[in-house]
């Protein structure tokens, strides 16, 4: 076997993120700092999770539609939470054309001002209610400590926008697709996330509450994966976005928006990737299978009865790769697959064909099988449904065993450096007493009253031991 290219997980977690990224091809940093360069194989995992995402978004009543990248400056003060939380983070284009611009202009950091001003000239009557608007698009949020895929200065999102008659049906809908990206983490990225509310200081600059999808990496970290705003009418005011009812009587609207990015791939990378490199489910895996002939001296027909295979395979519905790198080591050829993570490795060697086999070889558990050709189209298939199954197993696993209960704060911090993950916790809900589980910790609150089931927590909050409000679940995060 060949030595280990990667950082092991255990030595350097960082490390082997960084390593894998780089290993299998997945991105690069752009020149710009903090920009990213997605190559090739990772935007593909990106292309399966957008069309699976896009589906959803149509399948609940959603359009997508595209709006300007550059947002006049003037627009983002309009709404005061919402220019004081992005600022920091805004690149702004002071010169076009050789000019100096009469009003600076904002690369959008997200899209509610320029899309909210168009639906103010959208919306006039009750009838025009509800619009549900989705955008596919890229946004610049400048980044001080970027890494590839978790936190670029550039990434590319889709971000859902939506108008409506009545308070309750914007927040039915803020749900609706919270719901929906848990199904798509779930069942797509075989992540067994947790979804639940964010406390105030989380919450999105200008969102009345913010929802969120929170998924535990390998390392006891928790990476936001997703979120989904109520707006109120927040927005509508600041834009004057108002109908008429149909007693003539005029009201602002009441609004969502909810967002998913490219952080997904990294959230996929950090969930299930090993020392081996990328375990990817097959429902995003650029290649599901690869088929590998191997050479010597009956090259030929091990070469024919692989490309049989994998028009069979592609027939079956099947994405498929043949590596017929016959002048490459077969040792190299396996570790280079199981670094880009392909789900099922088949192997068909010149003995193996003789007794009408071919080696079946799992990636997520690494066990080999000799199975008979006849049966392999359907073996394959079957093994791709089970690792799907199993990636999500493991993570639900993982994440139950390193869910804790806590109610005593000094015991909390020391674990808590020693033995990452998630903690639950009673909260009174005062800030105060949030930034006391960070202080030293440097965790913070992922998400209050969780709709998964947790252990119960401690009526009493964590820091001041008042009565608590609230079910805190409490981590370190990317
Ligand atoms: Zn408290």
């Amino acid at each position: 076997m060949a030595k280990p290219i990667l950082t092991s997980q255990d030595t350097d977690f960082p490390q082997w993120y960084q390593d894998v990224v780089a290993k299998a091809e997945l991105a690069e940093n752009g020149p710009a700092r903090g920009t990213i360069v997605i190559r090739p194989y990772g935007y593909r995992i990106w292309e399966l999770l957008q069309q699976i995402l896009d589906e959803r978004i149509k399948a609940t009543g959603h359009e997508n539609a595209y709006f300007p990248l550059f947002i006049p400056m003037s627009f983002l003060e309009r709404e005061a939470d919402h220019v004081e939380g992005f600022s920091p983070e805004l690149a702004v284009v002071t010169h076009g054309g050789g000019k100096e611009l009469g009003e600076p202009l904002v690369v959008r950091p997200t899209s509610e001002t320029v899309i909210n001003h168009t639906f103010s000239r959208w919306i006039q009557s009750h009838r025009d209610l509800p619009v549900l608007i989705n955008q596919w698009a890229n946004v610049v949020r400048w980044e001080l400590r970027p890494r590839l895929f978790l936190r670029t200065t550039e990434f590319l999102w889709q971000e859902g926008h939506t108008a409506h008659a009545t308070s309750e049906e914007a927040q039915e809908e803020t749900l609706k697709m919270l719901g929906v990206y848990r199904d798509v983490v779930r069942e797509s990225l075989a992540i067994a996330a947790l979804t639940g509310e964010k406390s105030p200081a989380e919450r999105f600059a200008g969102a009345d509450r913010t929802f969120t999808v929170e998924g535990m990496m390998r390392d006891g970290k928790a990476l936001q994966m997703g979120t989904s705003h109520d707006l109120g009418q927040n927005f509508a005011k600041a834009f004057d976005i108002v109908f008429a009812a149909e007693d003539g009587s005029e009201h602002h609207v009441w609004q969502t928006s909810w967002g998913v990015s490219t952080r997904l791939v990294g959230a996929v990378i950090m969930a299930h990737g090993d020392d081996f490199g990328l375990r990817l489910p097959p429902a995003i895996a650029p290649y599901q299978v690869v088929v590998m002939p191997l050479g010597g001296d009956d090259a030929q027909s091990t070469v024919e009865a692989a490309m049989q295979l994998v028009r069979d395979l592609e027939a079956a519905g099947h994405r498929v790769k043949l590596d017929d790198r016959l002048h490459v080591g077969f040792g190299r050829r396996a570790v280079d697959w199981e670094l880009k993570g392909v789900p099922v490795r088949v192997e068909i060697g010149p003995r193996d064909l003789e007794s009408g086999t071919a080696v079946v070889v799992r990636r997520d558990t690494r066990e080999k099988a000799s199975v008979e050709l006849e049966r392999l189209i359907q073996t394959i298939g079957e093994r791709l449904v089970e690792i799907q199954q199993a990636l999500l197993d493991e993570t639900e696993a993982q994440r139950l065993t390193r869910t804790s209960l806590i109610s005593d704060l000094d015991e909390f911090k020391s674990t808590i450096a020693a033995e990452p993950g998630l903690y639950v916790a009673g909260w009174c809900g005062s800030a105060s007493c949030e930034e006391a589980f960070g202080d030293g910790t440097g965790a913070s609150i992922r998400c209050i009253d969780p709709f998964e089931e947790l252990p119960g927590s401690e009526p009493r909050c964590l820091a001041c031991d008042n009565l608590a409000s609230h079910q805190a679940v409490i981590a370190k995060a990317y």
